[in-house]
């Protein structure tokens, strides 16, 4: 099950999955192991394990604590 060609977000890196949601076929910067989504529909799917709220005022990035 190889995929291959550029990633339909970036256009640019080479395409490591597909997105769950979208089916979108994304490099390995815009799509999330942990969730199967690209990073587009993370976002839109609030990007956050349930039990937190989107309460955050607008923010220029997000304030993620879980970067490595
Ligand atoms: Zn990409
Ligand atoms: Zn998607």
């Amino acid at each position: 099950m190889s995929v291959t060609g550029l990633c339909e977000l970036c256009t640019t890196n080479e395409v490591v999955d597909g997105c769950d949601r979208c089916g979108r076929l994304v490099c390995e910067t815009h799509y999330d192991e942990q969730t199967g989504l690209c990073t587009d529909c993370l976002k839109e799917a609030g990007g956050r394990p349930a039990g937190e709220e989107d309460v955050q005022p607008d923010g220029p990035d997000g304030v993620d604590t879980y970067q490595f």
